[in-house]
């Protein structure tokens, strides 16, 4: 189907970004900030792009009241980088490191600290396919553990902390990927937060990297350079050359978040967009949400229909009515709908519309 307007786009990322920041970027492509030279073309040591990195650093520090003596790195590689590169700096062969598993990516993120040290799960949902996330007094940390490693929301099953987990005094260590900047978030409790831009900050190929003195404090001497925190940090994400591109797409979506409100306007939108939609979901047996209620996702919300065919059939007309992204993880599936900070409310009123007529239409 070709189309000449956007849908409403519900997408598990990369996602759909605010319409005044895609505008921005699109009038940047051919002259960055009147230096002559086009957003894709200019030099990462350029002063032009300096002010790039400097704003969307203090952007970030100010939105997230990141601590004065933590670093701010933006790396590349994804999430599924920082799984490796996390453990890899942060403990010595042999050392402990605990991980609460709530779904796809804590595995994987666990899967690749094993490969550095004593890395153990303390709480799988697995056989409970991934409903919930962990309560307080359901896991307990290993004495020598270096620190506790959890992922704050769960994407493919639409689970969410609604706070940070007791890490029994031990350093946490988040993956904050898909909730980054749209629910609350005390920086000064964490030593190491890593997130992938293309769900709630930007687009895909940039990582978001928040390390406390103490992470940095414990990398070691003689890691491959590239995957030292260390030779990031006193390169200022400069080392090599950066994604550009999607550092200035950051700093615009972080001037977005910042002249909407900061964290608390972003808390308020993504609380509202998500009400909307449990509020249809808990309305009728006719949708069956997946998590359980005491951990559900602001972020993305996972629902089934009572049989295959009639989800088919919801997707198709959805994807007819201009209302796309909605199926369901491959190893899932039924229906999710991706709401992250970019998502305008106007989307999700769109499709909580759809859903009732829809039901109506099927009861
Ligand atoms: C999307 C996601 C990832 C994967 O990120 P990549 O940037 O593709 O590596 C990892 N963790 C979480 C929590 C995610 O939501």
């Amino acid at each position: 189907m070709t189309r000449t307007s956007r849908i409403h786009n519900f997408g598990a990322g990369p996602a759909v970004l605010p319409q005044s920041v895609v505008e921005e970027v699109a009038s940047a492509l051919p002259n960055l900030m009147e230096s002559g030279i086009g957003l894709c073309e200019i030099s990462h040591r350029s002063e032009t792009f300096q002010r790039v990195v400097d704003s969307a650093m203090e952007r970030v520090r100010r939105l997230l009241t990141i601590p004065e003596d933590y670093t701010v790195l933006f790396l590349q590689g994804g999430a599924s980088l920082q799984f490796y590169m996390s453990a890899l700096n942060l403990l010595k062969p042999g050392e402990q490191a605990d991980y609460l598993i709530t779904g796809g990516w804590s595995q994987k993120a666990l899967k690749e600290a094993q490969r550095v040290g004593d890395a153990q799960s303390r709480w799988d949902d697995f056989s409970n396919g991934f409903k919930a996330v962990p309560q307080q007094g359901e896991y307990t940390i290993r004495d020598g553990a270096v620190y506790l490693h959890y992922t704050s929301n769960n994407t493919l099953y639409g689970t969410q902390y609604q706070r940070h987990p007791d890490s029994g005094g031990k350093p946490r260590v988040l993956d904050a990927s898909s909730d980054i900047a749209g629910v609350p978030l005390d920086v000064s409790a964490h030593d190491l937060i890593y997130a992938g831009a293309q769900k709630n900050l930007g687009p895909s190929g940039v990582t978001l990297v928040i390390l406390s003195p103490w992470a940095l404090s414990r990398v070691g001497n003689d890691l491959p350079t590239m995957l030292d925190y260390n030779v990031h940090a006193s390169k200022g994400s400069l080392f090599n050359t950066p994604n550009t591109f999607g550092i200035f797409v950051l700093d615009c979506v972080f001037k977005w978040l910042e002249d909407n409100g900061g964290l608390a306007g972003s808390i308020e939108r993504n609380q509202a967009k998500a009400s909307l939609l449990y509020d249809e979901l808990d309305s009728s047996e006719f949708w069956k949400p997946h998590a359980s209620k005491d951990s559900r996702s602001v972020m993305n919300i996972t629902w089934r229909l009572h049989n295959k065919e009639l989800e088919s059939v919801f997707l198709h007309e959805a994807e007819n009515a201009g209302l796309g992204g909605l199926k369901g993880h491959r190893s899932v599936g039924g229906i999710r709908a991706s709401m992250y900070n970019g998502c305008p409310i106007e989307s999700v009123e769109a499709l909580v519309a759809f859903m009732q007529e829809f039901r109506v239409r099927h009861t």
